[in-house]
């Protein structure tokens, strides 16, 4: 017997609800057009409300607060201990934050009419989807927004208890006294950080020599002296051969026969576009050779109604990115006045302490051949971040030695993923140098590290102009 499927028809179809769908869905209902977005979670908020994004940074602020990390400067090394910190209180203000962001979501969806529908999508043919038994969708445009998960090979025994990958970390049932990360990339080196200033002995491998080699070297550096005064140890140029579960721990064997213990391990390898249950073969659509859907500059696949944006089409793969991509494609869908993904955002790494850049790193304008120049500033010359804590950090403004132009800025330490903002918005302006020279900084701020960089860049160059 055929089940009865109930039929419905928008002007927008939407297919995942994290940050890509979200904005995506939103930007059509406020043009007018009817939406029906489709998520197969019980809660909608993707990988970044529900697994990744949100809980991580919540964890990571519990742990600030609870440590009472930046206070360690003023008041010694007063730390609660292991012990004290319970998994139930760092879950606490999680749920809090989830709790409420959920329920943000669900009125922005309410308020904007988008219909949202419980359920996992599949591509029938190019013109709809279907909701197995319950619904055939029908829709004049459709966004793919189904977003990634972790790439979990069979090999390795995960066991939602000792070895996880970062969304099953969330499960843990207490904090490990020792923990061994696989992958020195964002989420490795971030959770990695996060349980070394819980006072948990953490060791990061990777195959590369440093982590997050995507980095300013200099940058990088300032990260491991930071990460190593935290007892965090890097086991560099290594490669994984066995993930062994144990009666009592984990071993990790690798490839040149050493072995490593630990309680937990964290598997945070890399991540794969979301497409099982999607059939898009069915829609004409087929993946790229790096397992993600392949899009033009403004978000369509080969079939022209049919977008895909956020982690599905690859990296950068951040909610921030994917919140834009998202927009941008349906603003060109409904032809609205629209333009190309910027070539220049922030990208930021809560790593403690934090990182955040916008523009060329040092290497790369050295492979370029362009004629720069360097403006540093560092956290000891900062008023604020002595009131605060004294945490070490710096400023590093790169710019171009003829024109003055900025062509990079990076930054180390706290508040970085906020004050880079002011110099994202100075680049995308063509700003120079001496822009930051020419303004008053409230004082003290952080944000006043910038001009004490510039000053420092500008001093190296003003007499050869
Ligand atoms: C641990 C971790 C930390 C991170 N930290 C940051 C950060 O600090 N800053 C940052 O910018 N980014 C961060 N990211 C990345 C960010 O979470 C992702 O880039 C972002 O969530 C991607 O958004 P998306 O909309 O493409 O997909 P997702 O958020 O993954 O959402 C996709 C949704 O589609 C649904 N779906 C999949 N298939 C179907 C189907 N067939 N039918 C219906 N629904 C379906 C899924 O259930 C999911 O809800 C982090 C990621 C992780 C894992």
């Amino acid at each position: 017997m055929v089940a009865f499927m109930e039929e419905l028809f928008a002007d927008l179809v939407v297919i995942g609800s994290g940050p890509a769908g979200q904005k995506g869905a939103i930007q059509a209902a406020k043009l007018g057009k009817s939406v029906i977005l489709i998520e197969k979670d019980a809660y909608p908020g993707g990988a970044a409300l529900n697994s990744g994004t949100i809980p991580s940074k919540s964890l990571r602020e519990a742990i600030l607060d609870l440590t009472g990390f930046y206070q360690r400067s003023f008041y010694g090394n007063k730390l609660e201990t292991l012990e004290k910190i319970s998994i139930n209180d760092l879950n606490f203000r999680l749920y809090k934050v989830l709790e409420e962001q959920r329920a943000l979501l669900l009125r922005q969806f309410e308020k904007n009419h988008i219909r949202l529908i419980q359920g996992s999508a599949r591509f029938e043919n190019n013109q709809e989807v279907i909701i197995e038994g319950k619904y055939r969708i029908k829709g004049n445009f459709f966004l793919i927004a189904t977003g990634s998960q972790p790439r979990n090979p069979k090999e390795i025994p995960f066991d939602h208890k000792k070895i996880l990958d970062s969304t099953q970390l969330l499960e843990i049932d207490h904090v490990p006294k020792t923990l061994i990360v696989l992958g020195g990339g964002i989420i490795g080196s971030e959770y990695a950080s996060f349980f070394a200033a819980l006072g948990t002995e953490v060791t990061v491998i990777d195959k590369r020599p440093h982590l997050l080699p995507l980095l300013d070297a200099e940058i990088g550096l300032h990260l491991q002296k930071a990460l190593s005064g935290l007892g965090l140890k890097v086991m560099g140029n290594q490669e994984l051969d066995k993930v062994i579960r144990r009666e009592n721990d984990v071993e990790v064997l690798l490839k040149d026969g050493t072995k490593v213990h630990g309680e937990m391990v964290l598997y945070a390898l890399g991540r794969e576009a979301n497409v099982d249950d999607l059939a898009i073969q069915r829609a004409g659509i087929s993946l790229n050779k790096q397992g993600y859907i392949p899009v033009n500059a403004l978000f369509q696949s080969v079939v022209p109604h049919i977008y895909a944006a956020g982690d599905v089409i690859g990296g950068p793969a951040l909610a921030s990115t994917s919140m834009e991509q998202g927009r941008l494609a349906i603003r060109h869908a409904f032809e609205m006045k629209t333009h190309h993904f910027p070539s220049f955002y922030p990208i930021g790494i809560y790593t403690i302490p934090e990182i955040s850049s916008c523009g060329y790193t040092e290497e790369q304008l050295k492979q370029l051949g362009f004629r720069y120049e360097v403006g540093r500033a560092y956290y000891y010359e900062i008023a604020r971040n002595q009131i605060s804590g004294n945490d070490p950090g710096m400023f590093k403004i790169l710019f171009h030695v003829d024109t003055l132009e900025i062509l990079g800025i990076h930054i180390i330490g706290r508040a970085a993923t906020e004050v880079i903002h002011i110099g994202q918005v100075a680049m995308s302006f063509n700003a120079r140098i001496d822009y930051f020279i020419d303004q008053v900084f409230n004082y003290p701020t952080y944000a006043e590290g910038y001009r004490i960089a510039a000053l420092n860049g500008f001093n190296k160059v003003k007499h050869q102009k």
